[in-house]
């Protein structure tokens, strides 16, 4: 196909500004611009956050984010659409937001900024704080995000192993185990991080059976997606002391809705599913865009296709 149109889908509003990539993008030997939903008909190719029906339409698809669980992989075959994802721009910054929970629980940083709303001078038990140098981080999933989350919790002195579909090595990893051997991967572990995407074989992976096989002092991290966790068994294990805490960027329900427990939690930490948010996110995307433009015109296969 050729490509004369270019939307950008008005829902990336919820991650960056539309316009910023538009004009990041504005160099293009085609016509760009920001789109909403009536628009998406007369594109041939659109960037988007959210999934709609009218995409089937269109020729390409980008995704900007790295999940794409959401999209309808079938119907995107039956209809010759073609759909990219944004994988590999994420792992530094989500490795950071990771490094960020465990510096928080180890000097009890999220404590001081509770007790600063309530003008409260505090001080913690002379045992509470610890240091990351010396302890291990379990990581379940050693792509992108997996190896980020590994990079920088080394920096720190972090000992990392992975979890992955075979226990072949990744560079990063202290020690990688097979998702078969999950229960056994996790018993050590101070800290056990999801990053893995949402797929039939994912969902609900982490179950009541991995927390009971958690250590009681353990701390569990979710960036990856939210139905990856059983949430029920989750919040079982944290009302009963079962695990120490957790830090969640990633929900079954987002937003997560006000009645759920979590956001009461001592130890639990919440973030609204913004651990790879930064300023560089556009420009990311756009370099992605680019790149398959380029390689639309030369006849190769697009960078980062999915279907
Ligand atoms: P990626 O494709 O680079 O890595 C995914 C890894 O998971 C791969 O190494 C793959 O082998 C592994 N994997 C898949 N199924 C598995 C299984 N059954 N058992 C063990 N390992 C398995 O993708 P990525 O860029 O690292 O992103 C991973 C996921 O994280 C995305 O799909 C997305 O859902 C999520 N994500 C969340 C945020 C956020 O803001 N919280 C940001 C980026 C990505």
């Amino acid at each position: 196909f050729e490509l004369e149109r270019l939307g950008v889908h008005d829902s990336v509003e919820a991650v960056f500004p539309p316009s910023e990539l538009a004009d990041f993008l504005a160099d293009l030997p085609l016509e760009v611009g920001v789109i909403g939903d009536d628009e998406i008909a007369a594109c041939d190719a659109v960037v988007t956050l959210e999934y709609r029906e009218a995409f089937l339409e269109v020729d390409w698809v980008h995704s900007i984010q790295a999940g794409v669980d959401r999209f309808p992989f079938d119907e995107f075959e039956a209809d010759d659409v073609v759909l990219t994802n944004s994988t590999g721009i994420h792992d530094r910054w989500v490795g950071e937001t990771v490094a960020g929970y465990l510096l928080s629980f180890a000097r009890r940083l999220h404590d001081h900024v509770a007790n600063q709303q309530e003008r409260r001078w505090d001080q913690p038990e002379w045992d509470e704080g610890f240091t990351l140098s010396g302890t291990t981080a379990c990581v379940l999933g050693t792509g992108t995000l997996g190896s980020g989350v590994a990079e920088v919790l080394g920096s720190l002195g972090v000992r990392v192993t992975g979890v992955r579909r075979s226990a072949a090595p990744v560079p990063g990893f202290e020690e990688v185990y097979a998702t078969e051997d999950l229960l056994e991967a996790v018993a050590d572990a101070d800290f056990v991080i999801v990053t893995l995407p949402l797929t039939d074989e994912t969902r609900h992976l982490v179950d009541a059976d991995v927390f009971e096989a958690m250590r009681g002092d353990a701390y569990f991290v979710n960036v990856g997606r939210g139905p990856v966790v059983d949430e029920a068994a989750l919040i079982d294990a944290l009302e009963s002391g079962t695990i120490e805490g957790a830090a969640l960027d990633v929900f079954e329900t987002e937003p997560l809705p006000e009645e759920s427990p979590l956001w009461e939690l001592d130890e639990v930490i919440v973030t609204p599913h913004c651990a790879a948010f930064t300023e560089d996110y556009f420009r990311a995307i756009g370099d992605i865009v680019h790149e398959n433009v380029s390689r639309l015109e030369s006849g190769e296969e697009f960078y980062n296709r999915v279907v």
